[in-house]
């Protein structure tokens, strides 16, 4: 007789009806990277649940977990800074990222982009004003 090859060991894919990976061990429901991903979105819905889904600027409700996209988190002062949020998530625990979130504030992407906006700059909002009066 020959020899006799193991017989293949049955593949177990991942739960996630959208995911082609297999899944090394059989007490587990779902691959790594899916695993990873669920982890991360849960971890973003606490941070906006610790603003009450609200940005704390004008109000805006999130209403769907879609909704996420539609926020950010400022840093109320630059100096406090260690790590951004959207990093944060991806390497530190929830009592580290709550810390940091403690440092900020979360507002809708309207509300972030005016509070960096160049126009908060009144020496050069006064100069563009000029400028664009000028009409060169
Ligand atoms: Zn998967
Ligand atoms: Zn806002
Ligand atoms: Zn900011």
């Amino acid at each position: 007789m020959g020899k006799s090859k193991a017989a293949p060991k049955p593949k177990i894919y991942c739960a996630n009806p959208d995911c082609k990976k297999t899944i090394a061990k059989s007490n587990e429901t779902m691959c790594w990277l899916c695993r990873r991903q669920v982890y991360r979105l849960s971890l973003r819905i606490k941070c906006s649940n610790y603003f009450d889904d609200k940005c704390q600027n004008c109000g805006f409700m999130r209403e769907t977990i879609e909704d996420l996209n539609k926020f950010d988190f400022h840093h109320k002062n630059m100096q406090d800074k260690e790590f951004t949020i959207s990093d944060s998530i991806i390497r530190n625990n929830w009592d580290e990222i709550r810390a940091e979130l403690d440092k900020c504030t979360m507002l809708c992407k309207f509300c972030h982009a005016d509070k960096h906006a160049i126009i908060r700059n009144p020496f050069i909002k006064d100069n563009a004003i000029i400028l664009a009066q000028e009409g060169q």
